[in-house]
């Protein structure tokens, strides 16, 4: 089990099984041969790094591989993402970003919104933890910015 600083044991249980799952089972880890974006961000706060890698088809994601290590919130919001993002567009993507950032806010989200979310919403419960807010979105932040460079080039 886990210990008592990582602040999951106050999440909701169901919640916290979809979190440790992908901590322990990590999605789409394979590094991909010949990626369109390929960037790496820490949190110097946890010790959290990723490494994420988009091979896009035009503004579609066609693979993708996230890859890391740190704490249990870090590493399964980055599986969370990549578990998302496969077929998804560009455009697509970048509001999922924003729906995980108003949800870290503490904003009220639509069913809708929610549904968009689909299990992303295990993270919820972490906005109570402001410094494990980073860790959630640590990934986040990162593909946003390779997305938004892309977009700019
Ligand atoms: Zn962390």
């Amino acid at each position: 089990m886990m210990g008592g600083t990582s602040g999951l044991e106050q999440l909701d249980e169901l919640y916290e099984s979809i979190i440790l799952d992908h901590y322990r089972n990590p999605r789409h880890t394979e590094l991909l041969e010949n990626p369109d974006i390929d960037v790496e961000a820490n949190n110097p706060f946890c010790g959290d790094e990723v490494h994420i890698q988009l091979a896009l088809d035009g503004s579609n994601v066609k693979n993708v591989s996230v890859s890391g290590q740190g704490c249990a919130i870090s590493q399964s919001s980055a599986s969370l993402l990549a578990e998302m993002l496969e077929d998804k567009r560009a455009d697509e993507a970048l509001e999922l970003v924003t729906l995980v950032r108003r949800m870290m806010r503490g904003e009220e989200l639509s069913e809708a919104e929610m549904d968009t979310l689909g299990d992303i919403v295990a993270l919820e419960g972490v906005k109570r933890f402001p410094v494990r807010i980073k860790c959630a979105l640590l990934s986040w932040t990162a593909l946003e910015d390779a997305l938004s460079e892309e977009k700019a080039d």
